[in-house]
């Protein structure tokens, strides 16, 4: 079970509603997206346009598997005695523990099971040669995908009488091995496997030189549908920080105009073990040299003490990472 981060409980049809105390998200199962872009789309030669009526008959056959494989965990999980986790179900930590005898179905029925994405970025440049941020017929098709997804998840919450959710996955180890496995069944493809990770969610690629506002701008759309949580990221300069006032105007704007439901700023914390120094470094103190350095990065979710000490696809994904204070409006 997964608990706080981006993840959302959402809404549970077990009349708890909104409710979010003692609930969770049961499983994940997360959609590969720069496959389905690869197998139907222009980037590996084979054709001229996309095959894109190819790309939804894939697509809804994708998530009737992803509903399989949540509903077949499910049902392991449910199967368990509350003997399994005696603190939540002695001490009704968790939803109706109490009703919970032989096994333990009846607390579990009020959480979530997320059909998660990653992706849309290199999904988007395999079908069309172009992401989501590039161009607006793009950005149309990518947020008909997440909106599909959406509609499969309410519509699996019916048949199954169950909680799914449509999840902007972490991925915090997937976007390493999605990668490493589409590159060896289909080589590097140039801002589809060439990077070493994959994007995260519905996110404007790392590397793509917007401004605040057109990052803001094109993900805001996507947020309305992951009911299951997601979350839109700002990469600052270190001294940008400072300027309190354009910090609340970004605040205001990503929730006031745009809507969008969970905000973060990210900017270098970089110190120096040695003399204290802080500021952002590269590999070494500019004030003592000493190579003695914490690198602290919110690489995914979470502060994380030293970046470095992440999978290599996400370490690379926090070097390649633009900074959007660094540029103006295009428009
Ligand atoms: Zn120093």
């Amino acid at each position: 079970m997964k608990w706080g981060c981006r993840t959302l409980v959402g809404y549970d049809r077990h009349g708890l509603g909104y409710t979010r105390q003692g609930r969770g998200n049961n499983v994940p199962n997360t959609i590969i997206l720069p496959k389905l872009g690869i197998e139907y789309g222009i980037c590996l030669g084979e054709r001229s346009v996309p095959d894109i009526e190819g790309f939804w008959k894939a697509f809804e056959t994708t998530l009737k598997l992803c509903e399989k494989g949540l509903l077949e965990r499910f049902a392991i999980m449910a199967k368990q005695s509350p003997k399994a986790a005696p603190f939540m179900y002695q001490n009704n930590t968790i939803q109706d523990a109490r009703k919970c005898k032989k096994n333990v179905y009846e607390a579990l029925k009020h959480n979530t099971l997320a059909i998660g994405y990653i992706g849309i970025a290199e999904m988007c440049q395999a079908l069309f040669g172009k992401n989501h941020a590039e161009d607006k017929e793009v950005h149309k098709f990518a947020l008909s995908v997440v909106k599909r997804i959406n509609e499969f998840a309410t519509e699996a919450s019916e048949r199954n009488d169950l909680n799914f959710s449509c999840y902007a996955t972490p991925a915090e180890n997937l976007c390493r091995t999605a990668l490493k496995a589409l590159r060896e069944q289909y080589g590097v493809i140039k801002n589809v496997t060439s990077h070493d990770y994959l994007t995260n969610s519905h996110h404007v690629p790392v590397w793509e030189k917007v401004s605040i506002k057109q990052k803001l701008d094109i993900e805001a759309p996507f947020c309305k549908y992951p009911t299951g949580g997601n979350i839109t990221y700002i990469e600052l300069d270190s001294t940008f920080v400072k300027n309190t006032k354009a910090v609340e105007d970004i605040i205001d704007y990503a929730f006031n105009t745009l809507d969008i439901p969970y905000l973060a700023f990210n900017f270098p914390i970089d110190s120096c073990l040695d003399c204290g120094y802080q500021g952002e470094f590269n590999d070494k103190c500019p004030e003592c040299g000493s190579k003695n350095i914490q690198q602290l990065r919110r690489v995914t979710g979470y502060l994380s003490t030293d970046y470095r000490n992440f999978n290599d696809g996400k370490r690379k994904e926090v070097e390649e990472r633009v900074k959007h204070s660094r540029y103006i409006n295009a428009e």
